[in-house]
């Protein structure tokens, strides 16, 4: 078998096993196949000038966000299929290493210092609808972070990549899927303990009804939690979250400032109880394992790409172990995760549902499952009737209105089986 061959036949078969993973992973039926049916209606719930507030606002946001995407995505496409990036490289002076590394970072800033004003110009938004609380130095060290977390972990990629395609030239693809895949692995552990409080700051809930409460909860779901932290998220954002990291005696439970501030200790307990679900459930698990396999395929598949002689022409590189090459392997990726998108939000809207579900069973609360659900909808101004595009792209969580009607339709269920 050529090399070429090798890598088609690997990327082929991981690609197929993803999606047999995530076909046999995902529930497709979070509250069972024939849970009665209760209609989405926003009306129900929220008034007219509450939708008319949220349509002005996405109104308002999403022509900036969704152009820096485009251009974000055009810009990385230029860079790769042109000789422009490879050129851009090639001015980067010394041994290959440092081409690699500096070059890599100069191909990624590109697309960011242009998407640049698009992403102030929706900061503004944000802030003119009271959801920013951020200034703008510190938009700018958030701005900042986010680079440097991006920028380390581009020069790992960079240099791993062009170094393997120099030391084992024929099957450094295999070589780089297994590293990726273990990559992938690595930073979903690491990434609470370090990226997180780069981000953030923690400080443990003090002792008093809601941490026992919360301690309790998880207790009772069998899933026992070392502490309740408070993050001060309110520093940038007055958007309501919680979320619950780390493994076994790590494990904690993260509430965002916000919503200590804004919601009732059930409300809290509610959200926590979906947090759980996706402990419960194993979704970090299943999104790194499906995350680590999606990485192998994208390797084996840029060595399909840095292969072949017409791209390579156009991009004006020898190969894989030429760091000019790297403009087209960073717009393969950017390309691989735009296309996969809407399958990626497909199955986070399903998980997102089964831990609502979750929730429900847990605390056995519809009530207050749907009047914390307005509450988030409105402090988080959230789109009640998203186009359906922009649904099948962006949404990695049911709409609000759906996730009120899934609880109504958990307490139906929950009524007919009494
Ligand atoms: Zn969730």
């Amino acid at each position: 078998m050529t090399p070429r061959a090798a890598a088609a036949t690997t990327f082929v078969v991981l690609g197929l096993g993803l999606v047999v993973l995530l076909a046999l992973a995902t529930p497709w039926h979070p509250l069972g196949a024939h849970a009665p049916h209760v209609p989405v209606d926003p009306r129900r719930d929220f008034t007219a000038a509450e939708i008319a507030k949220e349509r002005a606002f996405h109104g308002a946001v999403r022509p900036p966000a969704y152009a820096a995407l485009l251009v974000g995505l055009a810009a990385a496409l230029a860079l790769g299929c042109t000789r422009s990036g490879g050129a851009l490289v090639q001015r980067v002076p010394g041994p290959w290493p440092v081409k690699a590394a500096l070059g890599g970072l100069a191909l990624a800033l590109v697309p960011q210092v242009l998407t640049l004003p698009l992403d102030a110009r929706a900061e503004v938004v944000l802030r003119r609808y009271g959801l920013s609380t951020q200034t703008w130095s510190g938009w700018a060290a958030d701005q900042a972070k986010g680079a440097l977390v991006g920028g380390v972990l581009l020069v790992v990629v960079a240099v791993g990549l062009v170094g393997l395609a120099r030391w084992r030239p024929q099957t450094w693809w295999a070589w780089g899927a297994t590293g990726a895949a273990l990559l992938v692995c690595l930073l979903s552990y690491v990434y609470p303990v370090v990226v997180e409080p780069l981000f953030n700051h923690f400080t443990p809930l003090p002792p008093g009804p809601l941490k026992t409460e919360l301690l309790d909860l998880a207790r009772r779901d069998g899933l026992p939690v070392h502490d309740v932290l408070v993050a001060d998220a309110s520093r940038r954002t007055t958007a309501l979250n919680a979320y619950v990291s780390g493994y076994g005696r790590t494990r904690r439970i993260v509430l965002y400032d916000t919503l200590l501030a804004k919601s009732t200790p059930r409300e809290t307990e509610l959200v926590v109880a979906h947090e759980l679900g996706h402990v419960k459930h194993h979704d970090v698990r299943t999104g790194t394992l499906a995350g680590a396999l999606g990485a192998a395929v994208v390797v084996a598949g840029l060595y399909l790409l840095l292969t072949s002689p017409a791209l390579l022409r156009n991009a004006g590189a020898d190969g894989a172990q030429d760091p000019r090459a790297l403009g087209l392997v960073l717009a393969a990726i950017a390309a691989a995760t735009a296309v996969t998108g809407p399958a990626q939000s497909l199955v986070s809207r399903r998980i997102e549902a089964r831990a609502d579900v979750h929730s429900l069973d847990l605390t056995g609360d519809p009530d207050t499952f749907v009047s914390s659900e307005k509450t988030l909808a409105r402090s988080n101004l959230a789109d009640l009737e998203p186009n359906p595009v922009v649904y099948a792209l962006f949404f990695t969580h049911p709409s609000s209105p759906e996730r009120i009607a899934l609880a109504r339709a958990w307490a139906e269920r929950a009524a007919a089986r009494r």
